[in-house]
């Protein structure tokens, strides 16, 4: 194999110097084994041949067998096309070509027969296909696929040089046809035979070629439970070491802080999970090992109770603990809402931002370093070098997925000892998803709202129900409520959103002129936008026109209208995100999405699942088989560190768990991987490790 990963793609029959740098520059592929690790996007069956009388428009891939009847060139220029009509004796096909049909033409020979292959649709009355596979049948032999026709993605510069799904698919039988011998195994055999998988040379072949979908499935399976059982063995490898090497603070002191906090202060009963998970976290911080926990809880469900509480211990064992939120409003909220709870409490909490003044930046850092100050929250100013603690026992992170894995990285780094460290997320992340993405966190839940909420009621409106919304919303204002109104800002649109959102703007202040209307967008100045959002939460606006800006984390009790616009064009896990910006208060509160009228299946899914659930992690799973992890929101910023080849993290959550099994199972008996019978493993790890190389960055 590792010849098939050095040997230039340059040099195989059918490539070439300019192809070579077309798959290079498209598909980042440049050896064997980059091609032969390109994976089908999907099959097609080529095992039957139809009668053209059996065809109708909505076949999805058909092949026939038959000869040209008659050939016509239709039109002129630009619009001109070569119809051709194709028989087999039981009805008359057409064939159609928009593109080179010149060419086409020449090569059509009128008496030989051919396999024709593509997708028929209906066109007054007539069956056709447009740009149909043509394959010569010689000399009585017939020449069929046999079985599962391969499709593989390309790119539109490919096409247009002619690198297609069929071109790609003659290359991987070029590569296949020059093998002396076997692609070498990368399991061990002992693995293969205990878990009954196929060899990974046939895997390779027989998912590139294959006959029927039962080996299709057993090869799918084998390669798909490798590439997930080495990244598990390679996340909880690192886990052991670190384990092994890095030692945790223990916190073992209840003390002042948390009991007083506990007896006077607190403002409400604990819900059980959140009683749950404080516990769970004690006991990580008491063991001797670091802390690294993933703490996950829907909007709403009171983490920020739990990390003041845990800030707390710490505190109780004389370290200095750390918040960090990812944005300066919502640091912001953080340290009023934590110096209020802990008022009389003699603690110094101090906030940290992008916008702190430089003469009060000069007093936190002093008081940091001498101990004096015991909570600093903030933004990722925290994580300036200049920042230096005295003695950083613990560090929480808010709304994680809104941070780099490199930044996290950085707060190891302030002290000589790592501290515990805890990441919060209201993105609810699929437990397949957290086993891959923070295979080696800790993951704790809070599965429970606090009591007294009312699930928030979600409608979908088409534009032209405007008038309905507007008479609801005014009867919600003259309730006292107050309203959020979103609309999409994405880059690449973002003229005519902005333009969007501000005659939105307008238009709320003209219909409910006797209401306050703000707004809220990212190009704002941080001072103007904490201004405007201070003038929502103090109740003097009634209505926030907004971007996404407010997706994360604010808390306005009174507030009980989201109304999303555009909602098509945002994802499952942001809409859950910005709907759980109201319901926080003890009224019913309400979502409205508002959509055009032409909408996408995807797009009416996800609008029939938000209207169906408030459940944050049915969700996320309906997010991720809708999606697919790449474009699961929250993995896109942090970026999952690894690119899967065949594995689909949405549908392949089981054989995810099996491979972690496995994966556990190898490294209790060999921590290190250190035996003879696992040296294929170790030395695949190594390869990997050297290809991919922010593996080592996981967490
Ligand atoms: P999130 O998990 O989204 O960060 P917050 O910590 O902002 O949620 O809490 C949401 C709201 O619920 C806050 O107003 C908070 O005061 C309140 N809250 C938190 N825990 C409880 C509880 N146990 N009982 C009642 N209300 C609670
Ligand atoms: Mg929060």
């Amino acid at each position: 194999m590792s010849e098939l990963a050095t040997q230039n793609i340059m040099y195989l029959p059918g490539v070439g110097p300019k192809r070579a740098e077309l798959l290079k520059t498209e598909l980042k592929m440049v050896s064997y084994e980059d091609l032969i690790y390109y994976f089908p996007y999907k099959y097609v069956d080529r095992s039957r041949v139809y009668a053209i009388s059996e065809i109708s428009g909505n076949l999805p891939y058909v092949q026939v067998k038959g000869k040209i009847a008659s050939m016509k060139t239709v039109g002129e220029g630009r619009q001109s096309r070569l119809s051709a009509m194709f028989t087999d004796g039981t009805g008359m096909l057409e064939l159609v070509w928009f593109k080179g049909h010149k060419y086409v033409r020449q090569n059509l020979d009128p008496k030989a027969e051919y396999i024709v292959f593509g997708k028929p649709s209906s066109f007054n009355g007539q069956i056709n296909v447009v740009h149909p596979e043509m394959d010569k049948v010689k000399e009585g032999q017939i020449q069929i696929v046999a079985g599962l026709q391969a499709f593989y993605n390309t790119t539109e510069k490919m096409k247009k040089s002619f690198l297609n799904s069929k071109a790609i698919y003659k290359l991987m039988q070029n590569v296949f046809k020059g093998f002396q011998g076997k692609i070498p195994e990368t399991l061990p055999a002992r693995i293969l035979e205990k878990y009954k998988l196929m060899q990974l040379h046939e895997a390779l072949h027989t998912v590139h070629f294959p006959e029927e979908t039962k080996g299709l499935e057993r090869a799918q399976f084998r390669l798909k439970f490798e590439e997930l059982l080495y990244i598990q063995l390679n996340i909880l490898k690192l886990r052991n070491q670190r384990n092994r090497n890095i030692k945790g603070y223990i916190f073992s002191r209840v003390g002042d802080c948390l009991n007083n906090f506990y007896k006077d202060k607190i403002p409400f009963e604990l819900t059980n999970a959140q009683k749950r998970v404080i516990k769970e976290i004690r006991r990580d911080m008491g063991t001797g090992i670091q802390m690294n926990r993933l703490l996950q809880g829907d909007v709403g469900s009171g983490k920020t109770l739990v990390a003041l509480m845990v800030m707390l211990i710490a505190l109780d064992n004389n370290y200095q603990a750390g918040l960090m939120a990812p944005t300066e409003i919502l640091a912001t909220q953080h340290y009023e809402t934590i110096s209020e709870m802990l008022e009389g409490m003699n603690i110094q909490v101090g906030l940290l931002t992008g916008s702190t003044k430089k003469s009060e930046r000069a007093i936190l850092h002093e008081k940091l370093q001498s101990g004096e100050l015991q909570i600093l929250i903030g933004t990722h100013a925290l994580i300036e070098d200049t920042v230096q603690f005295h003695n950083l026992g613990l560090i929480i992170i808010d709304e994680q997925h809104r941070f780099g894995v490199a930044q996290r990285a950085r707060l190891w780094k302030k002290n000589a000892h790592p501290p515990h460290v805890l990441v919060m997320t209201a993105t609810p992340i699929p437990r397949t998803l957290a086993m891959t993405m923070y295979g080696d966190l800790e993951v704790s839940v809070i599965d429970e709202l606090p009591p007294g909420r009312k699930p928030i009621e979600t409608a979908h409106y088409f534009h032209n129900r405007r008038n309905n919304l507007n008479r609801f919303l005014k009867t919600e204002l003259e309730k006292g409520r107050q309203i959020y109104v979103v609309y999409p800002l994405i880059e690449e649109s973002e003229n005519l959103d902005f333009k969007n959102l501000s005659e939105g703007y307008e238009y709320m202040q003209r219909v409910f002129a006797d209401h306050k209307v703000t707004m809220v967008h990212g190009k704002m100045r941080p001072a103007e936008k904490d201004a405007a959002m201070q003038e929502f939460a103090s109740g003097k606006a009634h209505i926030l026109v907004a971007t996404t800006v407010i997706e994360v984390g604010v808390n306005v009790p009174n507030a009980s209208v989201m109304v999303i616009e555009s909602a098509e064009r945002f994802g499952l896990s942001q809409l859950h995100q910005l709907r759980g910006r109201v319901g926080r208060g003890a009224e019913q509160s309400f979502c409205i999405l508002m959509t055009g009228h032409k909408l996408s299946d995807d797009t009416r899914k996800r609008m029939d699942i938000m209207t169906r659930t408030t459940d944050g992690f049915e969700i996320a799973e309906a997010d991720l088989k809708l999606r697919g992890p790449g474009d699961l929101e929250g993995t896109q910023q942090s970026g999952l560190p690894f690119s899967l080849k065949i594995a689909n993290l949405g549908k392949d959550g089981r054989i995810l768990q099996y491979a972690r099994q496995v994966a556990e199972a190898i490294l209790e008996d060999d921590p290190l991987l250190e035996k003879q019978e696992n040296y294929i493993i170790s030395k695949q790890l190594l390869k990997l490790a050297r290809e991919k190389m922010n593996w080592s960055m996981i967490s």
